[in-house]
């Protein structure tokens, strides 16, 4: 039977009024959808024109574009594979193209595939690999070239990469503990050009990849402490506050928002 898990309330959304990334440019992989959608939105509401990506889901993201534009923002989509390099580089430079200049990278695309390890075939593990590991890889080096002082690289990884292991999790938690190791070694290289680069880890959040009526969502909303899924707009809380000046400080990191998943 399927039980639907319960979603933690919404509460602020935005900034209130506050714009603190005013004059900032995001780039939001993924953007289209879930997670990456509340983020597109989130960083547009506190100031930022964003340029959002999507593989498939046009219609998605520019009803975000049109979105973020009625609220008077800017933003811009742009369809880009996380599998094709020469797209995720050329997402990069459009965003630079289009807005000028290139401020936060948010490498938020990602696939799940969980089965048991041995039934792995070699094409999910490249599918995998190149959207959640290859893509954020180089659209880092792509905005590397782009970031100024106080630039931000945040990925999305998973509470999978670090806090909980799930059976058929082999692929998946690869790939995001992948982040881990990146995020950490661009916070040493970057650091001295005044640029931060971290990492949130999400736990059950209430999307089309992981819906909170979907089989296994009651058994994942009680492993957190909190007993339940969360939204996508507390992952883009965290972004927005690593995003802005609460994130200055901060480089190398691990975030959790997982409402206490294996606390
Ligand atoms: P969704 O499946 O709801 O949305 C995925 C987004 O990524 C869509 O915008 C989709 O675009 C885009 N995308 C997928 N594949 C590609 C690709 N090959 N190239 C370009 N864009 C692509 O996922 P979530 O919002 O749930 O997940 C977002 C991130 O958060 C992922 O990295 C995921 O691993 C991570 N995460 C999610 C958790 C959850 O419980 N939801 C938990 C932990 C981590 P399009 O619409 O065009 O397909």
């Amino acid at each position: 039977m399927t039980m639907t898990a319960t979603v933690l309330t919404a509460t602020t959304e935005a900034g209130n009024g506050v714009r603190p990334l005013a004059g900032k440019v995001a780039l939001v992989t993924g953007g289209s959808r879930g997670i990456g959608r509340a983020i597109a939105l989130r960083l547009a509401a506190d100031g930022a024109a964003v340029a959002l990506t999507f593989r498939s889901g046009q219609d998605l993201a520019e009803q975000v574009v049109k979105e973020i534009e009625r609220a008077g923002g800017q933003a811009w989509a742009v369809r880009a594979d996380s599998g094709d390099a020469a797209a995720v580089r050329a997402s990069v430079a459009g965003a630079v193209d289009r807005f000028g200049r290139l401020d936060i990278l948010v490498n938020n695309a990602g696939i799940g595939v969980l089965a048991p390890f041995e039934d792995i075939a070699l094409d999910d593990v490249d599918r995998v690999l190149w959207t959640n590991v290859r893509a954020p890889f180089l659209a880092a080096q792509a905005a590397a070239a782009h970031l100024p002082e106080g630039g931000r690289i945040i990925s999305i990884g998973s509470c999978m990469a670090e806090r909980v292991a799930f059976p058929g999790g082999s692929l998946y938690a690869t790939s995001k503990a992948a982040l881990t190791g990146l995020t950490r070694t661009l916070a040493r290289e970057l650091g001295p050009r005044g640029i931060t680069a971290n990492l949130v880890h999400p736990g059950p959040i209430d999307t089309d990849m992981n819906p909170a009526d979907g089989d296994s969502a009651a058994m994942q909303a009680g492993l957190t402490a909190l007993g339940a899924y969360g939204r996508g707009t507390d992952v883009a809380a965290t972004v927005a506050h690593l995003a802005g000046d609460g994130g200055r400080y901060i480089t190398g990191a691990s975030i959790a928002v997982d409402g206490g998943f294996a606390a």
